[in-house]
Formats: C-alpha cells, sequence, structure tokens
C-alpha cells in the first residue's frame, strides 16, 4: 500500500485533469455572467483572526462550535481556516467603510466535518456579496442571479425554496410565538430539540428528525407572527421573482442556520444529489463585526455539489483546447530543437501544440500523439526540415499534406 503521505487527508481531494476541466468551465462561466451583474472579485485571506468568524456567523453556531479548523498562530493570536466566505468579504467591507458594494468570492472553504459524499473538509464555494440597505429588489435580483449561474452551465432541474426571517423586530415575536405553538406538542420532541425549544426554537423547524419532521408540520408559518411590513417584504420578493420568470417555493419550514439573516431566505437543491441535495443557500443579512453594521444580501454555492449535478446528468469534464491541440512529432535527433522553436512559435500564434522532450523514438512519439487523441500531427525529420516543409497528418483518416509554415499556420489557425 502506497504511504499515507502520498495521500491528501481525510475529506480533500487533488483536483486534476481532466475534472478540472469541468471546474474552469463552470468558473469561467461564472465570471462572465457575474461581470455582467457588475460583481467584481474579491480574494481575502483564507486565514482570519476567530473573531471575525465568531462575530460574523455567530459564536453559537455549528459551524464556528464544532467546524472549525482553528489554533493558535505563532504569535499565539487565535486563528481559524475560513469555514465560509461571507465573514471575510464583510471584514473586507467594514473595513473600508463600504455599504455599497457588489463583491463575489470564489475558493476553498474548511469544515472539520465527517466526510461523506458531497461533504468534505476542504470544499469550494462561489459566493455574492450585494450590500446595501433592505430591498426586495436586491433581493429578487439576487436570486435571479443564481438562477442565471446555474443556466449558465446548463443545470436544469433544481428547485428553489424562500422564506423570510423577517426584520430584527420580529425575532422575539417569532421565538415565543413557535414556543407557544410547541409546547403541548413537547412530548413529541427529540432531545436536541427540546433543548433548542429555549435556546434556538428556529432550529427546530428544521430538524431532520422524522418525528420532529412531522410535528413540525403542523406549526403555523413563522410569518404568522411577524409584522405586516415583514410579510409585505416577502410577498414584494415573490411579486419580482415572477416577473423575472423565476419560480420559488415559499417554505415555511426553511430557516436557513445562521443568527444573522433578515427578511429574504432561500436554498436551492438538486435531486440528483441525494442526502446532501443542498446547491447553494442565501439571504438577507445585517452583521456586525467591531462596531460596523454590514446590510446585504448573498449566497454561496458549493462547487462540488454542482459538479456532481452536473456529471449525474453526463455532463463529462472536456480539454477545452483538445480540439485545436496538435502534437509535433520529431523523425531523428537533429529536427528536435527546431521543433521545439517551431511549438514556440505555433503556442504564440495562439495554437495548443505538445512535443517530446525526452528524446523519445518516433514509435513512441505517435503513441503520445494518440493517448492525447489529438486530431492533427506536424510529422517533420531531417528531409522536410531541408526542404522547409512540414507534414500535417489528419489522425482521423491518416491522410496527409505538405506545408509551407504560412500554409501550416493558416491550416492550423483557420
Ligand atoms: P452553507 O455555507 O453551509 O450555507 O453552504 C453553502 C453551500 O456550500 C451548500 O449548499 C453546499 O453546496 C456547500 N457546502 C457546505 N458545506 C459543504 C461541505 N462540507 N462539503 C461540500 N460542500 C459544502
Amino acid at each position: 500500500m502506497a504511504s499515507p503521505v502520498l495521500a491528501p487527508l481525510q475529506g480533500m481531494t487533488d483536483l486534476a485533469a481532466p475534472e478540472v476541466f469541468l471546474w474552469q468551465r463552470i468558473e469561467d462561466a461564472f465570471r462572465e455572467v457575474l461581470a455582467r451583474y457588475g460583481f467584481t472579485e474579491i480574494r481575502t485571506p483564507v486565514l482570519e483572526r476567530i473573531e471575525v468568524f465568531a462575530r460574523a456567523i455567530g459564536a453559537e453556531t455549528d459551524v464556528v462550535q464544532k467546524e472549525m479548523y482553528a489554533f493558535e498562530d505563532r504569535g499565539g493570536r487565535r486563528v481559524a481556516l475560513r469555514p465560509e466566505g461571507t465573514a471575510g468579504a464583510i471584514r473586507y467591507a467594514a473595513g473600508a467603510g463600504a455599504t455599497e458594494a457588489r463583491i463575489f468570492y470564489l475558493g476553498p472553504m474548511f469544515r472539520a466535518e465527517r466526510p461523506q459524499a458531497g461533504r468534505r473538509r476542504q470544499f469550494h464555494q462561489l459566493g455574492i456579496e450585494a450590500l446595501g440597505p433592505p430591498s426586495p429588489a436586491a433581493d429578487a435580483e439576487c436570486v435571479a442571479l443564481q438562477a442565471h449561474l446555474l443556466d449558465a452551465i446548463g443545470l436544469d432541474g433544481f428547485t428553489l425554496r424562500v422564506n423570510t426571517r423577517g426584520a430584527a423586530g420580529d425575532a422575539e415575536a417569532v421565538a415565543a410565538g413557535l414556543r407557544a405553538a410547541l409546547a403541548p406538542l413537547a412530548d413529541g420532541l427529540c432531545a436536541d430539540c427540546a433543548r433548542r425549544r429555549d435556546r434556538n426554537v428556529l432550529r427546530v423547524l428544521d430538524c431532520k428528525q422524522p418525528g420532529c419532521r412531522t410535528l413540525v408540520q403542523s406549526l403555523p408559518p413563522v410569518t404568522r407572527f411577524m409584522a405586516e411590513p415583514s410579510r409585505a417584504y416577502l410577498a414584494e420578493v415573490q411579486r419580482l421573482l415572477r416577473r423575472l420568470e423565476i419560480y420559488a417555493v415559499e417554505d415555511p419550514l426553511l430557516v436557513r442556520g445562521l443568527d444573522y439573516y433578515r427578511h429574504t431566505i432561500w436554498e436551492i437543491a438538486h435531486p440528483a444529489l441525494g442526502a446532501q441535495d443542498a446547491l447553494s443557500g442565501g439571504g438577507r443579512y445585517a452583521i456586525d463585526l467591531a462596531g460596523r453594521t454590514v446590510e446585504g444580501v448573498g449566497f454561496a454555492m458549493g462547487l462540488e455539489r454542482l459538479v456532481m449535478a452536473l456529471q449525474a446528468r453526463g455532463v463529462e469534464p472536456a480539454d477545452p483546447a483538445a480540439d485545436r491541440r496538435i502534437w509535433i512529432v520529431s523523425a531523428g535527433d537533429a529536427v528536435r530543437e527546431d521543433n521545439l522553436v517551431l511549438a514556440q512559435a505555433l503556442r504564440r500564434r495562439g495554437i495548443p501544440c505538445s512535443l517530446d522532450l525526452a528524446g523519445r523514438s518516433l514509435k513512441a512519439q505517435m503513441r503520445a500523439a494518440g493517448r492525447a487523441a489529438v486530431r492533427r500531427v506536424v510529422l517533420r525529420g531531417e528531409q522536410e526540415q531541408a526542404r522547409g516543409v512540414y507534414r500535417l497528418k489528419d489522425m482521423r483518416d491518416g491522410s496527409e499534406r505538405e506545408l509551407d509554415l504560412p500554409a501550416l499556420i493558416e491550416a492550423l489557425t483557420g
């Protein structure tokens, strides 16, 4: 058995070709769409002071309590690998005093969870943050952007659920209303939910235990306990979404785990994903960090799960340069150096090309070209070199043409 040192840590993976081609295609499509909406990229450090996450995400959340890779750095500061991207983006915005901004991030996140299909310890998220005061139009646009991104990578068949957390002023009434509604049902709750009923009653609504799931179906929707403007806010988001031709199912049991959400929250799931079917989640928030409040709306989408959903739909990773790539085969040692110069000249003209640099035999070079499944090979030996010509071989039908350099470039770029 190979040494464990040669493998990544549990729950973490190497990402290489051909898989990486699919990732790059997704990322390129995302960047293109995000630019159309006026979002610019932000790259925050992967390592932050622990307070950034504790304060932005909430010190009591599972992510902060149980899942962070946290340690002391050499200066004795408590730091953690980012478990999500919003906290760092908000730290940046709060530090810059920005209250309106459109930013996105794309990169690795770390959570010390039990690895399983669709649940990794290092995973990747694309997230956006549209900073600004509460606005149903901004929320609807954010949901629409998310649907557009999925569309751009060719993923259909997802489901979109929305709900509201109400305004900050609704939180107490919602908690009190739910507690009262749960009181006569308390015997049926699991042990965790019996505790949650006092401390964090909203989480009872998304408990995964079958007993609790049945029981919460009979509860009044959280909107019942909210003030009218909060209900009107959600109705307005829904109206705008319909105008944008996006159909969201209103799910009164949707809560999202974090404390900072206000008003609109949503989740997108895909049936191809199995048990971990959440593709992404988002919502409007107000986050307090070191005396500054940052308001906005955003979402984070898991790239591993997107790739899984696409693959489940039969999408295969493909080298985008495969069709255009050529292989330069040297017949004899005397031409190798010249062929290296030729390769460089072709690459500079935008033609992806490969050649053997290890002095392999003609046969081995042809085999390598075959393995790379290139459509065309340029064959060049001393004879061709002396005559200033290049043999262009079509690997599909075996036909060959002799061309001079301008004609070769024309044939390869045309
Ligand atoms: P969250 O920040 O927990 O709302 O997660 C947002 C999205 O990130 C989820 O919908 C998943 O697609 C993805 N995600 C979260 N945790 C993991 C994980 N451990 N492994 C893979 N993807 C994850």
